[in-house]
C-alpha cells in the first residue's frame, strides 16, 4: 500500500490562483508569475499536510473550513499584488 504525505494547501492555493486571475485581465498570467504568486502565498500560509493513498485524498474536513479558504484567497491577493507590480521577468 502505498501512502505519501501531502501539502494539500499547494493544490488549492493552485485553484484559487487560477479563479482569482480569472477576474483581472491587466496583469501578467505566464507561468513564471503564477509559479511566483503560488510559492509567495504558500511562504505565508501554514502547510496542511494529508495522507493520499492510491490518489485518494481525505480532505473532507478541509475542504469544510471556511478560515482556511479565507486565509487562501487573502494571502493570494496579495500575492498577486507584489508579483504583478514587480515581476521577475
Ligand atoms: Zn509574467
Amino acid at each position: 500500500m502505498a501512502m505519501k504525505i501531502h501539502n494539500y494547501m499547494e493544490d488549492m492555493a493552485a485553484d484559487k490562483l487560477e479563479e482569482i486571475l480569472s477576474e483581472k485581465d491587466d496583469i501578467c498570467k505566464c507561468q513564471k508569475c503564477r509559479f511566483d504568486m503560488i510559492v509567495w502565498a504558500l511562504n505565508h500560509l501554514p502547510p496542511k499536510y494529508v495522507v493520499t493513498e492510491k490518489g485518494r485524498m481525505y480532505t473532507k474536513l478541509i475542504e469544510q473550513d471556511v478560515q482556511f479558504r479565507v486565509d487562501i484567497v487573502k494571502e493570494l491577493t496579495k500575492a498577486v499584488l507584489r508579483v504583478s507590480r514587480n515581476p521577475s521577468h
